[in-house]
């Protein structure tokens, strides 16, 4: 559609992954160029600092985060499942203020990934599951696809 996307931050030449890493995607520094799209961090917007621990979804996934029966964990145990859930919260927040009904979101992180994700174990393992910022940007009606999706679509071909 033609209305503005959010994207994921880390996309768009923002360092702020976990551990500062960080992509250029042409196509998204595009829309962000061109006042397409905005670029969120769920992780940053929740409180948490950059650099920072990775963490997991220890016991489901985003929706289940949402319905308070699984947690997000970093990996020295800490529990930063409240962060996790603000930082939804948030980008939730600058999607409606922004009038967005779709994101393009980072495949696999615990609050970005739309389809997999790592499974809570630490281990490099993934699973079937949904980030928790994904989840809650789902059930507002905002569509959520990752960059998988959006190179298979073909959006990206102007
Ligand atoms: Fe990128 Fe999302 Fe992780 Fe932020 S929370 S670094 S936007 S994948």
């Amino acid at each position: 559609g033609n209305k503005v996307k959010i994207v994921s931050g880390c996309f768009a030449g923002i360092a702020c992954r976990y551990d500062q890493k960080h992509w250029r995607v042409e196509e998204i520094q595009r829309l962000v160029r061109e006042g397409k799209a905005i670029p969120v961090c769920p992780e940053q917007m929740g409180g948490l600092p950059t650099p920072r621990n990775p963490a997991e979804i220890v016991g489901g996934d985003g929706e289940d985060v949402l319905d308070g029966k699984a947690r997000v964990i970093d990996n020295q145990g800490n529990d930063v499942t409240e962060q996790y859930i603000a930082g939804a919260r948030e980008a939730l927040a600058m999607a409606e203020a922004v009038g967005a009904e779709e994101a393009i979101l980072k495949e696999r992180s615990p609050s970005c990934g739309s389809c997999m994700i790592y499974n809570g174990t630490f281990s490099g393992t993934k699973k079937e599951g949904i980030g928790v910022t994904t989840a809650l940007l789902r059930r507002h009606g905002i569509r959520v696809i990752s960059e998988e999706t959006w190179e298979s679509e073909g959006e990206n071909q102007t």
